[in-house]
């Protein structure tokens, strides 16, 4: 037999809980630290950005944090997501692992990002709030909360890092579809965009950037709160639905993962397809290991420093402990437009400081190539992003081959690449190069990290 397997859970199986991580780590997450006096912030210090409700999440070790039902009711629409066992692609490499792939690809937006956005635009407006303002990187993220925004009554603006706003006007079209205003950044909109654009008027952007001109938009406004797609622990423990399922899928196939892959770029879907796993082996279940992929142009778990930073370019944010680049690292403009942020989830980055989880870095032709490989044996044409998840967990269904070893690996196909297909064009003619980012950049990004 070599068809793909399907595993479906009925809607009843939706999960009530998302699951946080937090709660069974064996050292608590180091504090949030304000960027003047350098002592721990307190929920009131984030009252401008987030909605209470949020901010609390963001700070809870409860292990267990209950889905509002309207949330649910909109998860109904997708969720819960399929999950395959990928036979063809275990055929053509010929390889004793067991390939199972978690597919985020069937949300409205096409992504795993309506899970969180969904959820912050219900807790805005409970809040009262009127306006979400946000970044976005290849758009994802900015059409999954333009999404959840028509949903729930709420404008969503959009600042969209320029490079992907020329590249993708399919996502832009999305967003504008939606109701969303999708501006690209750096913008004259905001000081944090018009400063960036004084000194290099062409910048590319960057996710850093975008980030500086959606908080300073929600800090000047009273109506407006500013939402964030990846990296905050709040948004991490939303996309924990993702790993729930999983279990009880891989609970029907009668298997349990010996490896979870995810490509990171921010961490939050791969956070939520192995932190439940992670905290099951926390509790005394079983081990696994839990591999984290991430673009070699913007490598900040395997290349960056865990220190205290901004998460954004102009340091409107507070300081967060995390793998990072430096926040005026500005990485090649490379097709995986979400991978592009230069800082790694607090979460994601202690897991990893704390040796949970592993660490590695593609180079984006040898991710288009396994999401090519991939698309002509399973049909399902991956995101730029996820293709480093595919390339991560074909490497390791290739190294059961070579060590005789028979393996389960489960990757999360956290989006597919249908409004991407200029980069899969530009692949098949031969125009995608591998661009290392600046060494020289990187040294004084990383020198200028905040003394902490
Ligand atoms: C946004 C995005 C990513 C990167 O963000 P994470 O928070 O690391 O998940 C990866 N893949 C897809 C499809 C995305 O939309």
């Amino acid at each position: 037999m070599s068809d793909s397997i399907k595993y479906v859970l009925d809607e009843s199986r939706i999960p009530r809980q998302w699951y946080n991580l937090a709660a069974d780590l064996p050292e608590p997450l180091p504090p949030v630290l304000h960027p003047g006096t350098l002592q721990p912030i307190g929920p009131a210090d984030l009252a401008p950005l987030f909605p209470m409700a949020l901010i609390l999440q963001e700070v809870t070790t409860e292990r267990e944090v209950e889905i509002p039902g309207p949330v649910r009711d909109v998860y109904r629409q997708w969720r819960p997501t399929p999950l395959y066992r990928a036979r063809r692609l275990e055929r053509a490499l010929q390889t004793p692992a067991r390939i199972y792939y978690k597919y985020e690809g069937v949300s409205p937006a096409g992504s795993h990002k309506p899970n969180t956005a969904v959820a912050q635009a219900f807790y805005n407006k409970e809040a009262g709030v009127r306006r979400l303002a946000t970044e976005t990187g290849a758009g994802q993220w900015g059409s999954s909360l333009a999404f959840a925004g028509a949903l729930f009554g709420l404008d969503v603006t959009v600042f969209m890092v320029k490079v992907s706003y020329d590249q993708k006007p399919y996502r832009r079209a999305l967003m504008e579809t939606y109701g969303a205003r999708c501006i690209p950044s750096p913008s004259t909109e905001t000081e944090s965009g018009r400063r960036i654009l004084a000194a290099s008027p062409d910048s590319n952007g960057s996710l850093g950037i975008a980030i500086s001109e959606a908080v300073e938009v929600a800090a000047s406004r009273d109506d407006t709160k500013y939402s964030l797609g990846s990296v905050l622990n709040h948004v991490l423990l939303h996309q924990t639905v993702i790993g729930q399922e999983a279990i009880a899928q891989l609970e029907m196939a009668g298997d349990y993962p010996d490896i979870v892959v995810g490509c990171t770029g921010g961490g939050s879907n791969f956070a939520g397809i192995a932190f439940p796993f992670l905290g099951a082996q926390l509790r005394g279940g079983r081990a696994a290991r839990f591999v984290a992929v991430e673009p070699a142009a913007c490598p900040s778990l395997t290349r960056g420093r865990y220190a205290y930073d901004f998460g954004d370019t102009g340091h409107l944010t507070p300081l967060v402990k995390m793998h990072t680049l430096g926040s005026t690292f500005i990485p090649p403009g490379f097709h995986a437009g979400g991978l592009r942020y230069h800082g790694m989830a607090p979460l994601v980055s202690h897991a990893h400081q704390l040796g949970l989880i592993e660490a590695r870095a593609y180079p984006q032709t040898a991710c288009f190539e396994a999401g090519v490989f991939f698309a002509r044996h399973e049909g399902i044409v991956p995101a730029p992003e996820a293709n480093h998840a595919v390339k991560g967990a074909i490497d390791e269904a290739v190294r059961c081959r070579e060590e005789g070893a028979s393996r389960a690996i489960l990757f999360n196909l956290c989006g597919h690449g249908h409004f991407d297909m200029q980069a899969y064009m530009d692949f098949t003619a031969g125009r995608i190069t591998d661009q290392a980012y600046d060494e020289g950049e990187l040294a004084m990004a990383l020198a200028g990290l905040p003394q902490v």
